[in-house]
C-alpha cells in the first residue's frame, strides 16, 4: 500500500524497461514490509542534470543508474564515495541532507557473488575480457580483494592499454589484444575467466567467441557477467570443458542488495531478490 510516507527510489537507465531491478527491490521492500516504492525513471540522456535535481526535488531516497548513464552522470553529483571513484563510474545513488551521493556496488557485487559460491580469490590469477564500465568496477573489486594479477584482453591493444593507465601506479595490472599470441600464453596462468563484454547477451548479435579455452586449465573457474540468458556460450563451451561455471545473476543481486542496504540500513533479503530475478529471466 502506498501511503503519503511512502519512500520513493528508482532506476535511471535510456531505457529502462528491460530491467529487473524494479521486481528485485519492490519484493525486497515487500518481504520486510518497508513503506518504500521502487519504479523505472527513463532518462535520456539530454536530461540527466535535470534527472537528478529531480531526485532531490522530488523528495526521492536514492536510485540505481544504468546502461548508458553510469560515467555521465558522475559531474552532476554532489558527493562520490571511495567506491564509484575506484570504478570511475556510479550505479548507486544515496540522497542525504539535500545531496546526491554516487556510489558504485559492482565490484563489490562480484567478489560477493563468488563468495557466496565459495570462490575466493586471494592469490589468484583473474583474466577479463573486456575493458568497459563493468570491467573496471570488477579489477576495482578484484584489486581490493586479493587478487595476485589481472589480465585484461580485448579486441584492441591500444584499448586495453588505455585501461590498465585508469589505475595509475598498479602493477598487478597487464593489457593485451587477445589476438596476441603472448595473450594466448598468459591464459595458461588463468585460475578465473571473466567475460565482461555483452558478447552472448539474449539483445547482442550471435558471434564467435573472440578466446579460446584450449589453455585454460580445467580448474579455472570461468565466469560471465551476463544473467540473460543464464548459459552464454562462452559458458556452455566451458560447461562442456569440464569448467566450473558462474554466470551474472549473482551478481545483479549482490549489487543490488548492497544498494538496498545502503539506503535501508536493514539487511537485504537475498533468497528473495534471486527467487524475483530467477523468474523474471
Ligand atoms: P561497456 O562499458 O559498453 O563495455 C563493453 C566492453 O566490451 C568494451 O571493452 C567493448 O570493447 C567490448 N565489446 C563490446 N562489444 C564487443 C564485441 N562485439 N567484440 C569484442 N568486444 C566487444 O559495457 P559494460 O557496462 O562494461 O557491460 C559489459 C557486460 O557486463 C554487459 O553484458 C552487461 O550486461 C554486463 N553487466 C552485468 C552486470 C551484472 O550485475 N551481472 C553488471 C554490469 C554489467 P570496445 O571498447 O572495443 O567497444
Amino acid at each position: 500500500m502506498i501511503t503519503g510516507k511512502t519512500k520513493t527510489l528508482g532506476i535511471i537507465g535510456w531505457p529502462v524497461s528491460h530491467s529487473f531491478s524494479p521486481n528485485m527491490h519492490n519484493a525486497a521492500f515487500a518481504a520486510l514490509e518497508l513503506d518504500y516504492i521502487y519504479v523505472p525513471l527513463p532518462v535520456h540522456p539530454d536530461h540527466l542534470g535535470a534527472a537528478v535535481a529531480g531526485l532531490k526535488t522530488l523528495g526521492f531516497v536514492g536510485a540505481n543508474v544504468t546502461i548508458p548513464h553510469k560515467v555521465a552522470i558522475m559531474p552532476f553529483l554532489d558527493e562520490l564515495d571511495a567506491s564509484a571513484k575506484l570504478a570511475g563510474a556510479v550505479n548507486t545513488i544515496v540522497v542525504k541532507n539535500g545531496r546526491c551521493i554516487g556510489y558504485n556496488t559492482d565490484g563489490q557485487g562480484f567478489i560477493k557473488s563468488l563468495t557466496a559460491q565459495n570462490y575466493t580469490i586471494v592469490g589468484k590469477t583473474a583474466v577479463l575480457m573486456g575493458a568497459g564500465g563493468a570491467a573496471r568496477a570488477v579489477v576495482g573489486g578484484l584489486l581490493q580483494n586479493g587478487i595476485k594479477e589481472i589480465i585484461i584482453g580485448t579486441r584492441s591493444l591500444i584499448k586495453a592499454q588505455e585501461f590498465v593507465d585508469l589505475f595509475p601506479g598498479e602493477t598487478l595490472l597487464k593489457g593485451y589484444d587477445w589476438q596476441q599470441e603472448s595473450f594466448s600464453h598468459a591464459l595458461e596462468k588463468c585460475d578465473f575467466l571473466i567475460n565482461c563484454t555483452p558478447i552472448g547477451m539474449s539483445s547482442h548479435k550471435a558471434e564467435e567467441l573472440p578466446i579460446s579455452l584450449e589453455r585454460v586449465k580445467k580448474e579455472a573457474v570461468i565466469c560471465d557477467l551476463i544473467y540473460n540468458p543464464p548459459l552464454t556460450e562462452l559458458l556452455k563451451e566451458a560447461q562442456l570443458r569440464g569448467h566450473r561455471v558462474i554466470n551474472g545473476a549473482g551478481m545483479l543481486v549482490e549489487q543490488g542488495a548492497l544498494a538496498f542496504e545502503l539506503w535501508t540500513e536493514e539487511s537485504a533479503p537475498r533468497h528473495i531478490m534471486s527467487e524475483v530475478l530467477s523468474k523474471a529471466i
